[in-house]
């Protein structure tokens, strides 16, 4: 597939997500890198994000609950290209009533070229690469020209 090239801004737009049982290894996590979380703008699902807020005076847009929605608001937001990395701990080990929400949202971060970190060596790994503080080049799939291809 073409792709095109898009120019990130050294501020990013992050999405901070945890399950339950994920939710205070990931305060934990921001806690240890709040110092360049707080260059970027962050935003999170519903509980998580009123969590961080609370444990770490971080300001985070809270969406809805994940399971009331929240998943999904943020899917949308990187189909329309509105969040530039993802930090979710998911359960690896409970099923979830909104499985289909996070199965959504981790394919349309694929889809369109998101990071994607589900655990707290993968978050460090992106935290330390100095394309989290500066401008950079982001490959997206040219869907355009997919779907005119298909229309043919
Ligand atoms: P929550 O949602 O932050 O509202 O708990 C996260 C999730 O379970 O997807």
């Amino acid at each position: 597939m073409k792709t095109i090239i898009q120019r990130l801004p050294a501020q990013k737009t992050i999405a901070l997500i945890a399950h339950d049982s994920r939710k205070a290894s990931l305060i934990r996590w921001c806690e240890q890198h709040r110092e360049a979380l707080q260059q970027h703008q962050l935003i999170g699902t519903g509980t998580t994000g009123g969590m961080i807020t609370r444990a770490t005076g971080m300001s985070v847009n809270a969406l809805i609950s994940g399971p009331m929605g929240g998943d999904q608001q943020i899917g949308a937001l990187i189909a329309e290209q509105k969040i530039h990395t993802v930090i979710f701990f998911w359960d690896p080990l409970e099923p979830m009533p909104h499985d289909p929400d996070v199965k959504a949202l981790l394919r349309l971060a694929a889809v369109w070229n998101i990071p994607v970190a589900c655990n707290e060596t993968t978050a460090d790994m992106l935290m330390a690469s100095n394309l989290f503080n500066t401008e950079m080049d982001w490959e997206v799939p040219d869907y355009a020209a997919y779907l005119a291809a298909r229309q043919q």
